[in-house]
């Protein structure tokens, strides 16, 4: 098993490749769709699952379980690139949800990796320094996972894992209803809340690309089977078919 220090390094040299520094929050769905020959896909899995990846040949597809929450879903992203851009896996990967202890090494790691890739150590520090933290109330902890756009037990799991809140704490804390308290300060609970139906079956990135691309080279018949296989049928029809296009 790698170290917390070797992961946070991993993940700050990821940040720096793609752009940013070991503080900022990052957009990562952003950052999958600028990799070169990424696909990324959102689906309803089960809930024992949060994620997969699959290698083939140069394409590198991302799985997402988009029944999850928004934030938990950004942490399985960064999880996956994990799999893919750090641990060079040679073949696909399914990732189970729960925290088990009896997780592999590797799946530990992509959950470490993921955490500080979205927060890295230097930019907790940072953020504790910038707003004066003096206390990890319910409050504080929802600005945190809004300002890093973390899911909620994920800024838990961390703060407990640094020591920075006791296991009492945690456990206290991880029963509150994250979203009246989100609104009760302030806070959008898109965070906490499982993707839109625009965005629960989607296919982002390489496939639609291509498919575009590739479109008169494949046989009708064939095309519509492909776009309906990817989520993408607005691409077969020419058009979105529901709602408001607002291009500001
Ligand atoms: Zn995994």
């Amino acid at each position: 098993m790698k170290s917390v220090i070797q992961l946070n390094s991993e993940a700050v040299r990821f940040r720096e490749k793609m752009g940013y520094s070991n503080r900022e929050p990052i957009e990562i769905q952003n950052i999958i769709l600028k990799l070169e020959n990424y696909t990324l896909m959102k689906l309803e899995f089960s809930e024992h699952i949060s994620g997969m990846c699959v290698l083939d040949g140069d394409s590198k597809t991302i799985a997402i379980n988009s029944s999850m929450s928004v934030g938990r879903q950004r942490f399985t992203m960064a999880h996956e690139i994990y799999h893919l851009e750090i641990e060079h896996i040679s073949e696909g990967k399914i990732c189970p949800s729960g925290i088990y202890d009896n997780r592999s090494d590797s799946e530990k790691e992509a959950d470490m990796f993921a955490s500080f890739l979205l927060m890295p150590y230097d930019g907790l520090t940072w953020y504790i320094d910038k707003f004066q933290i003096a206390e990890w109330n319910i409050r504080n902890i929802i600005a945190l996972s809004q300002f890093y756009q973390m899911s909620y037990m994920a800024v838990l799991f961390r703060l407990q894992h640094e020591d920075r809140i006791t296991l009492e704490e945690y456990e206290k804390l991880k029963k509150v209803n994250v979203r009246s308290e989100a609104i009760r300060y302030g806070y959008n609970v898109f965070l906490y809340n499982s993707s839109p139906e625009t965005d629960k079956w989607i296919t982002l990135g390489e496939y639609p690309r291509l498919l575009e691309e590739k479109r008169r080279m494949i046989p009708e018949s064939l095309f519509g089977q492909f776009c309906r296989e990817g989520f993408r049928e607005e691409i077969e029809n020419g058009q979105i078919k529901e709602g408001v296009v607002l291009n500001d």
